[in-house]
């Protein structure tokens, strides 16, 4: 380096101090200009939201819909976690009587009698309403299909919760759809504000409606007769209009 190269490189060390340099790093410097932007952060996925529970209408309408058979509708039925009153009942309660026959009945829930043996209407109740399919020559063991709205009994009786009703529906009318009765009857009040959604039995008794595009009788529950038995009479006039309406259809 010569006297003038010195003197160059002193003043511009100089001016460089001046300006706050305070420190060398490196030998030659360094044009951040021309640098490679910096690495762009991975984009990662969105954080998945929290899982939602599972809402368990829906959840019985994907289990009921799976099913193809009866059998296998009373096992996906049983496995249904969701309803409390499964926890407190002895037994599972699917049907009786012949599946396939023209009359499906669909009762409200297991009682005591109902929850010890495994099979709707064992009871008193079902006693009676034996008597009365008797009357117009019809039975669980030939042509009468017998299922409820819940399949488990609720404690001490006690009436089925809209919640409870709402997430057994779904596997109700796929019964229905399996079954393929020709009529269906709607034992006592639950069982018609269920199927129909509406309420009054002792209103809606007797008339035909339509659910599942099949005919829906309300009829008067056997259990509200054992308890008022001035009520058989109407019981009996609806007997005879369902045995009126499956002559009238054969
Ligand atoms: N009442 C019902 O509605 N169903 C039964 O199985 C027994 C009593």
């Amino acid at each position: 380096m010569d006297a003038s190269d010195w003197h160059k490189a002193a003043a511009e060390l100089a001016w460089q101090v001046e300006c706050g340099v305070t420190e060398t790093i490196l030998e030659t410097p360094v044009n951040r200009y021309e640098m490679s932007p910096a690495p762009k952060k991975a984009v990662t996925a969105a954080a998945a939201p929290p899982a939602m529970p599972a809402d368990p209408v829906v959840e019985a309408e994907a289990l009921a819909a799976r099913a193809t058979n009866l059998p296998e509708l009373a096992e996906v039925q049983a496995a249904y976690d969701h309803c409390d009153l499964k926890r407190g009942a002895r037994n599972f309660v699917f049907s009786d009587g012949v599946p396939g026959a023209p009359i499906m009945i669909i009762g409200e829930a297991p009682g005591r009698d109902e929850d010890r043996e495994g099979k709707p209407f064992m009871g008193r109740a079902g006693q009676l309403l034996d008597k009365m399919l008797g009357a117009i020559g019809r039975s669980r063991s030939e042509d009468v299909y017998i299922t409820n709205v819940l399949p488990w009994r609720p404690p001490q009786n006690r009436d089925p919760k809209p919640d409870e009703v709402a997430m057994m529906m779904p596997f109700v009318r796929r019964h229905v759809a399996l079954a393929a009765p020709k009529v269906l009857i709607a034992m006592g009040n639950h069982s018609c504000m269920a199927l129909l959604g509406k309420k009054g039995i002792t209103r809606l008794r007797g008339q035909w409606h339509e659910a599942q595009d099949l005919p829906v009788l309300p009829m008067l529950h056997p259990a509200y007769l054992l308890r008022q038995p001035h009520a058989k009479r109407q019981a009996w006039d609806d007997l005879l209009a369902l045995q009126a309406h499956l002559t009238a259809k054969t």
